[in-house]
């Protein structure tokens, strides 16, 4: 055979491969859809080439709807945020070095119109809000390494269930801001955005779901706290404090999320989807609480409302969800989807023709708003649920099926359990199967090595816990033995 010979041959046989390949695929596809009990999730991200798993078909349980009523955008009280950011930036300051005790200049004049509101709130809520103003003192190089006073302002809306009304879901914001210099007391700081529009937006949270009925009945099993905290920018003072307070209260934390920078979106096509930062912890595999939070955040508000960022902070930055994660507890982060530097820890003022400051004419109502909501039907869903499950064991390595065990607490509310599971490459659980009691479930004919597992509680309400990760015992495996001589 000639040398063309040999190329038209080759050619050929990549078309034959090509054409069996498709073939394979299509095959594959077909038997993916006809399936019966074929999990949704291994369809879409298993490669083709992969045996079914289990062989017989994943359970496909009906899940319960998501808790009715939820919180409308239009129930968004937009101009009671851009009031209250209006009020604050008026202060001139409100650096924690500031005056706390001048009502017009200072960090004072800023926790006075927060107080004012969250009273007004309160009185609305029919007296079930709580406000709080917690006074406590603390040092860092940011404090010249001296001890100050400072204060944080709270307003608490109590669970109904006895027993999970001792634990918290957190929604903060920071109200103390900066100018360029972090130690200048006398430079104005407007902090419109950074952060005015989290203090806004943890305020509208309490406004939201303080007034609205839950469930019906008025009122969420957990306890939600509503926070606004100083000294963020002195090294994260308010909320390390607000750390400790929760802990000598006797609260369990259920999560915690921070929105700081979450009220511009500059970038053309806006509203844009608010950033949620998780940081990977220090759990083998890349999982922690904090991950788990973010994924049922945007679980319950959705992809189109969530980006998921899978790491702690922006590089360089810091935010008051970090006390918490560093506590190994669920905290994240809400911010804005592209900050402008230029608007941010900047004295305001003009040169070479750019402007800098953190000013009110740069915010976007819509997107905060939206951020606003956001927040506050995750916080709904999650002071609904049931408590997390705890213990989650996963055994069975080096068997044919997967076990999968955990604990709970009694709970009358509580529908049973979801068992997820996720391809290690994938970014979100699905639902493996629903069983109604804690204890061991058999995964027949599911390796323990090709997926992760985590469980979750599942109202009857319809509300989920966050997942918890299971954590496998770990063999360590035969090494090889010292060399013979
Ligand atoms: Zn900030």
């Amino acid at each position: 055979m000639n040398r063309f010979g040999i190329r038209i041959e080759r050619v050929f046989k990549r078309a034959a491969i090509l054409a069996g390949l498709s073939f394979l695929g299509a095959a594959f596809v077909g038997a993916q859809t006809r399936a019966p009990g074929a999990a949704k999730s291994s369809a879409t991200s298993a490669g083709p080439r992969d045996p079914a798993e289990p062989l017989a078909g994943a359970p496909h349980p009906q899940p319960l709807p998501r808790p009715a009523g939820r919180v409308a955008r239009q129930s968004v009280d937009e101009k009671s945020m851009r009031a209250l950011i209006h009020e604050l930036v008026g202060c001139g300051t409100r650096l924690t070095l500031s005056s706390w005790d001048d009502p017009k200049r200072g960090a004072g004049c800023g926790r006075d119109k927060i107080v004012a509101r969250f009273s007004a709130i309160a009185k609305d809520s029919g007296g079930k809000l709580q406000v709080v103003v917690d006074k406590f003192d603390s040092t860092s190089p940011r404090t010249g390494d001296k001890p100050i006073s400072l204060e944080n302002v709270y307003a608490i809306l109590p669970g109904s269930d006895e027993k999970l009304a001792k634990t918290l879901f957190i929604v903060s914001g920071h109200f103390d801001s900066r100018p360029s210099n972090v130690m200048d007391p006398e430079a104005d700081a407007p902090g419109a955005d950074d952060d005015g529009s989290g203090t806004a937006v943890s305020v509208e949270c309490a406004r939201l779901l303080s007034r609205a009925g839950a469930n019906g009945k008025g009122s969420y099993r957990a306890t939600i706290l509503f926070a606004t905290v100083s000294g963020e920018e002195q090294g994260l003072l308010g909320s390390s404090h607000l750390l400790d307070w929760v802990k000598q209260q006797g609260y369990t934390v259920g999560g915690m999320f921070t929105d700081d920078i979450v009220g511009a979106d500059t970038a053309p096509g806006g509203p844009h989807r608010v950033r949620v930062f998780s940081g990977n912890g220090e759990i083998e595999d890349a999982d922690s609480p904090a991950r788990e939070l973010a994924r049922a955040i945007e679980e319950i508000d959705g992809r189109s409302a969530i980006r998921m960022i899978f790491r702690q902070d922006r590089y360089g930055r810091g935010g008051d969800h970090y006390p918490f994660y560093k506590a190994g507890l669920p905290a994240v982060r809400f911010t804005e989807p592209l900050e402008d530097y230029n608007h941010q820890h900047q004295t305001p003022r003009t040169e070479n023709g750019i402007e800098y400051g953190d000013f009110e004419k740069y915010l976007n109502f819509t997107f905060m708003g939206d951020v606003a909501r956001d927040n506050a039907e995750a916080l709904r869903q999650l002071a609904l649920a049931p408590a997390a499950p705890t213990n989650v064991k996963l055994t069975g390595a080096v068997t044919p099926d997967a076990k999968v065990s955990w604990s709970a607490d009694d709970d009358a509310e509580r529908a049973g359990f979801e068992i997820l599971w996720r391809e290690t490459t994938e970014a979100r659980w699905s639902v493996f199967d629903f069983v109604e009691k804690a204890g061991q479930t058999v995964l027949k004919d599911v390796s323990t090595d090709n997926h992760f597992f985590a469980v979750r509680s599942v109202g009857k309400n319809g509300a989920r816990s966050i997942a918890v990760i299971s954590e496998a015992e770990r063999r360590a495996p035969p090494l090889p033995s010292a060399p013979k001589q």
